[in-house]
C-alpha cells in the first residue's frame, strides 16, 4: 500500500479521499489554491502545498505545480477526484512519466473514452448497446448529413466528441435547422474544448439516465456494483441520484452488469468507472463512460457496503479486488441530494460566508460536506457544497429519511437549493419513481 498520496482536488471529494487515506493509514498531501487555505481537508491533511492563485487554470489545472507538490513531499501517488484533471489523459501520462502512480485508468483508456466518438465505437465493438447515430464524426457534406438524419429520424442530437458537463450538444427537430445546428455546435465545441469534431445521435424524447458502476483491478478481475438512476437533472446536470433504479429487475441488472464487465475486460480497464446509459421503453443505450469516481458514488456504497474510494486506492497499489461478483449484494435503497450554494429560484451561484452550519444525522443518514461554521464559499469553483444521503430498507423509507434530514439541515449565510429538494421529496411523480430526464425542468416550468 502507498505511504503518502497527493489529493489533487478540493471541496467535498478532497475530504472524502482524505478520509479514505486515513482509514488505510496513508499520509496525505493537500494541494490548494490561495482561495482554499481554509478548506477542511487542507486543515486536516498531514501536509499541504499551495499550488497557485484562485483561478482553476492556474491551480487545480496546473499540472507542473501538482506534480512538483508530489515531488517535494515525496508522495507516491496522486488521486485526481472528479472534475479538474480527473479525465485528462495528458495529466495521467505526465504523472506516470514523473514516476508517480495515477489513481485511475491507464492514460490510453482515458484518451479512448474521453473522445465520445472513439468511446462509442469501442463500446459498439464490445457489444454494448448504443444510441442509433452516425457512429463516427460528421463530415461537411450537407446532403450526406441530412440523409443520415432522415435515416436516424428527427429529432436528432448534434454532440461534440470532446463535450462534457452537459455542454456541447444541440437538438434538431427538422431538416431546415440541421446544417446551421451542425456548424454552430462545431464552432462552439472548437472554442470550448479545442476540438470541433461533432457526431449525430437519435434524440431520445423521454429517457431516464441510468448508469452502472464497475471496479477493475490489475489482475484481470472486474465486478459491477449495479446501477444508479440519475434522471433528476437540470441543464444536463444531475441534482438527485438513487440506487437501485426504480423498476429495474435483478435480471436486467445482471444482464447489463455483465455487458459492462465484458467491455472492461476487452479494453483492459483498471480502476473505478461508470457506464452511462439512457433508458427508454425497456432498452439501454450507452452514451459515455466516466473513467473516474463519480459525485454520486456514495449511493452505491450505501447499498453494497463497498467503499469505492478505498478500493480505487487499493487497485492503484496493485491489490486484487476483495470480492467476486457473486459476493456483491444489494440491500435497501439510497438517495443523494446534491446541496448547491445557489439561489433556488434562478440557480445563480451564491458564494459567501456560511454563518451557521448544522449537518443532519440519525439512522441511514450520511452527509459528505466540507462546510463548517464561518467557512467562506469562494466564487471561483462549482457550487456543490455537500451531498446529503439517506439509506432505508425501502425506497419509501429512504425518501422519508431524506425528507426528515432536509428538515434538519441548516446552511445559513448563503442560499442553497435545499428548498427544492424538500419540495421534490413530496412530489407525487418523484415519490412514484422512474421519472425521465426532463421531469425537473418541466416541473420548474423551464
Ligand atoms: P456529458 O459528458 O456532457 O455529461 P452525456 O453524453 O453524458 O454528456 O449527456 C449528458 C446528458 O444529456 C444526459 O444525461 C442526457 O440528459 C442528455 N442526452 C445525452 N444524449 C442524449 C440523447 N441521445 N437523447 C436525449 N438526451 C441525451
Amino acid at each position: 500500500m502507498f505511504r503518502k498520496i497527493v489529493i489533487a482536488n478540493r471541496g467535498e471529494i478532497a475530504l472524502r479521499i482524505l478520509r479514505a487515506c486515513r482509514e488505510l493509514g496513508i499520509r496525505t498531501v493537500a494541494v490548494h489554491s490561495t482561495a482554499d487555505r481554509q478548506q477542511q481537508h487542507v486543515l486536516l491533511a498531514d501536509e499541504s502545498v499551495c499550488i497557485g492563485p484562485p483561478a482553476a487554470a492556474e491551480s487545480y489545472l496546473n499540472m507542473p505545480a501538482i506534480i512538483s507538490a508530489a515531488e517535494v513531499t515525496d508522495a507516491e501517488a496522486i488521486h485526481p477526484g472528479y472534475g479538474f484533471l480527473a479525465e485528462n489523459a495528458d495529466f495521467a501520462e505526465r504523472v506516470e512519466q514523473s514516476g508517480f502512480t495515477f489513481i485511475g485508468p491507464r492514460p490510453e483508456t482515458i484518451r479512448l473514452m474521453g473522445d465520445k466518438v472513439s468511446a462509442i465505437r469501442t463500446m459498439q465493438a464490445a457489444g454494448v448497446p448504443c444510441v442509433p447515430g452516425s457512429g463516427g464524426p460528421l463530415g461537411d457534406d450537407a446532403e450526406e448529413n441530412l440523409a443520415l438524419a432522415q435515416q436516424i429520424g428527427f429529432p436528432v442530437l448534434i454532440k461534440a466528441a470532446a463535450g462534457g458537463g452537459g455542454r456541447g450538444m444541440r437538438v434538431v427537430h427538422s431538416a431546415g435547422h440541421l446544417a446551421s445546428a451542425i456548424s454552430l455546435t462545431r464552432t462552439e465545441a472548437a472554442a470550448a474544448f479545442g476540438d470541433g469534431t461533432v457526431y449525430m445521435e437519435k434524440y431520445l424524447e423521454k429517457p431516464r439516465h441510468i448508469e452502472f458502476q464497475v471496479l477493475a483491478d490489475t489482475h484481470g478481475n472486474v465486478i459491477h456494483l449495479g446501477e444508479r438512476d440519475c434522471s433528476i437533472q437540470r441543464r444536463h446536470q444531475k441534482i438527485i441520484e438513487e440506487a437501485p433504479a426504480p423498476g429495474i429487475s435483478q435480471q436486467q441488472r445482471d444482464h447489463m452488469g455483465s455487458i459492462c464487465i465484458e467491455a472492461c475486460q476487452r479494453i483492459g480497464y483498471r480502476g473505478a468507472g461508470t457506464f452511462e446509459f439512457l433508458y427508454e421503453n425497456g432498452e439501454f443505450y450507452f452514451i459515455e463512460m466516466n473513467t473516474r469516481v463519480q459525485v454520486e458514488h456514495p449511493v452505491t456504497e450505501l447499498i453494497t457496503d463497498i467503499d469505492i474510494v478505498t478500493t480505487q486506492i487499493g487497485i492503484a497499489a496493485g491489490e486484487p479486488l476483495a470480492l467476486r461478483q457473486e459476493q456483491v449484494e444489494w440491500r435497501g435503497h439510497a438517495i443523494e441530494c446534491r446541496i448547491n450554494a445557489e439561489d433556488p429560484r434562478n440557480f445563480l451561484p451564491s458564494p459567501g460566508k456560511v454563518t451557521d452550519y448544522h449537518a443532519p444525522g440519525g439512522p441511514g443518514i450520511r452527509m459528505d460536506s466540507h462546510l463548517y461554521n464561518d467557512y467562506v464559499v469562494p466564487p471561483y469553483y462549482d457550487s456543490l457544497i455537500g451531498k446529503l444521503l439517506a439509506r432505508g430498507p425501502t425506497r419509501e423509507r429512504a425518501i422519508a429519511r431524506m425528507a426528515s434530514a432536509l428538515g434538519e439541515l441548516v446552511v445559513d449565510g448563503v442560499a442553497t437549493n435545499a428548498p427544492l429538494h424538500r419540495e421534490l421529496m413530496q412530489d407525487p411523480a418523484f415519490v412514484a419513481g422512474g421519472t425521465d430526464i426532463h421531469f425537473l425542468e418541466h416541473k420548474l416550468g423551464l
